[in-house]
């Protein structure tokens, strides 16, 4: 028995951040006390609406029932982005969920499709995975969980409303105890003998205490940085957008589409997220190629409807904090860093932080040992995603901007400079531990940005070529025909976890 245990944590923030924490301590830690602090005088930053299939590994941990937490966020499913304009003006690439193909006598399947593209087929690579053909017709079901129907192969993730997320996972964090006190911290008071967080003030004078601070506070950083000064790695030479403005409107063009669109344009990008009652919409962009009002502008002429609500611009540098854990502090969410919202990550990094730390949950003795593993693997996933995030930007064809000139003209990370040369020679990839993006979807990015391998693995001309020429096309049709025979995305949440809002288009 431990005789040192944390019996208090407190968490300072109320945003996604701080309510997945919340929920998930409280779900896990049963005898320790939680308490969260927010301020309804400090918004949160009311954006972060698409996630990545390892949400539903969040969702089983908490038990959620599914429906009910898609009727009460307004969700949708995801089964893919959607880049358009990206390599170049006119084109447009899916990154779905989920493989392409499978893997024939241990050789990687688009190995296979290389081969076929390099003797005069057209074929899509898209054609061989199920969510990518299921987006495009707008189709979605729940995989089967038969690992022998090709239906086991959809990976889905959702969209939502981040406001009602939070709303819901604080219910769900308050049921099973944590304390939410309200108020404004305005002092956080250090430990003399060795700096640790002692206590935290609020704005009218009273202090909490705690073992364990969970430093949730967005952007503000205010323990991790505010108090304990740990320093910030600054990316903006791989990643310029240091602005968004993002914009709500109603339901509109393509409708409820069961994937996220992201739409690059002349100084940044956009994106649309299609939810039960609205759409989400935002422009990322970089403040030293177009100005705030002119970003608005270009977002405003863009979307499917109505706006519904005014525009909520965010600054914000990309990079990362030097350490997310200091001393008796973990930093989650927005406080330990902030890459790009491109490929939905930073939900994601929430939740990687509060699976590390309760894989390394600390007693009061604070062990540095592992205080310092927290730190090198939050590190390594973050630059992993780094340089995913870098290639959309890199691997540009596009002619019509200096923003664009700039990216692809940019020096990146060596690491990635490495995969890309490699990919180039003949597709081959090797996934990192702790990449959060498999092979599929390097595959896909690669080559939607139009980085065609010079060749294919050798190992391929050592099968029958027929043999295989007859599995490709069998298993396209297969993909395509079980895509073919699911209900719309929209019937499917009409049936599914339809909210009293939920907005049809057809
Ligand atoms: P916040 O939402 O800013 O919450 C901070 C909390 O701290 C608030 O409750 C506030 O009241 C509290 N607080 C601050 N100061 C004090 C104080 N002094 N006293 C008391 N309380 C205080 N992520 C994705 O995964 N998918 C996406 O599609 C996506 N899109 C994004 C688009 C943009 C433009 C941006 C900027 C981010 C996006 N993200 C996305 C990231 C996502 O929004 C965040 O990871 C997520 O919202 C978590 O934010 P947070 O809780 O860390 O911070």
């Amino acid at each position: 028995m431990n005789d040192n245990p944390i019996r208090k944590v407190l968490i300072v923030g109320g945003g996604t951040a701080g309510w997945m924490t919340a929920a998930a301590l409280s779900k896990v830690l049963k005898t320790v006390q939680i308490t969260l602090i927010e301020s309804d005088a400090i918004a949160t930053v009311g954006v972060g609406e698409a996630t990545i299939p390892p949400i539903n590994t969040f969702n089983q941990l908490l038990g959620l029932d599914e429906a009910d937490f898609m009727r009460q966020t307004r969700a949708s499913f995801k089964l893919a982005i959607e880049f358009v304009d990206w390599t170049r003006l006119g084109h447009r690439y899916l990154h779905p969920f989920g493989g392409f193909g499978l893997d024939i006598e241990a050789i990687k399947f688009h190995q296979f499709w290389l081969k076929a593209q390099s003797q005069g087929s057209t074929q899509p690579i898209d054609d061989f995975n199920l969510s990518a053909t299921a987006a495009r017709l707008g189709r979605f079901m729940l995989p089967s969980k038969d690992p022998g129907q090709v239906l086991s192969s959809l990976k889905y993730a959702f969209h939502f409303d981040a406001g009602l997320y939070a709303r819901y996972l604080r219910r769900f964090a308050e049921g099973l105890g944590v304390v939410r006190r309200e108020g404004k911290v305005v002092d956080v008071t250090l430990r003399g003998e060795d700096g640790f967080i002692d206590s935290v003030t609020l704005e009218g004078g009273h202090v909490e205490t705690a073992d364990l601070f969970i430093d949730c506070s967005g952007f503000r950083a205010l323990l991790i940085e505010g108090a304990l000064k740990t320093g910030y790695e600054d990316w903006g030479h791989w990643l310029p957008n240091d602005r968004a403005v993002a914009m709500p409107c109603e339901t509109g063009g393509d409708g409820l589409t069961p994937f996220t669109r992201a739409t690059a344009d002349s100084a940044g990008w956009r994106w649309r997220i299609p939810l039960q009652h609205r759409t989400g919409n935002g422009y990322v962009y970089s403040s030293r190629h177009i100005s705030d009002e002119d970003a608005l502008a270009r977002l405003r002429a863009t979307l499917d409807g109505p706006a519904r609500a005014e525009p909520n611009f965010i600054r914000f540098q990309a990079g990362r904090r030097n350490q997310m854990w200091v001393k008796n502090c973990v930093a989650i969410g927005l406080a330990s860093g902030f890459l790009e919202p491109l490929e939905s990550t930073s939900i994601h990094l929430i939740q990687a932080g509060i699976t590390k730390l309760l894989a390394l949950f600390p007693d009061r003795g604070f062990d540095p040992v592992e205080t310092a593993e927290y730190n090198r693997l939050s590190i390594l996933q973050t630059e992993l995603i780094r340089d995913f995030i870098i290639l959309h930007f890199k691997a540009n064809e596009r002619t019509d901007s200096d923003y664009w000139r700039a990216a692809r003209e940019m020096e990146i990370p060596e690491s990635l400079q490495r995969k890309i040369d490699l990919f180039a020679a003949r597709g081959r990839l090797f996934q990192s531990d702790y990449d959060l993006f498999a092979e599929p979807s390097w595959v896909a990015v690669l080559l939607g940005q139009n980085i065609r391998p010079r060749n294919y693995d050798p190992l391929v001309d050592t099968l029958d070529e027929q043999v295989v020429r007859g599995q490709l096309e069998r298993l396209s049709a297969l993909v395509r025909r079980t895509a073919e025979a699911l209900p719309t995305h929209e019937a499917f949440i009409a049936r599914y976890c339809a909210a009293p809002d939920f907005e049809k288009t057809a």
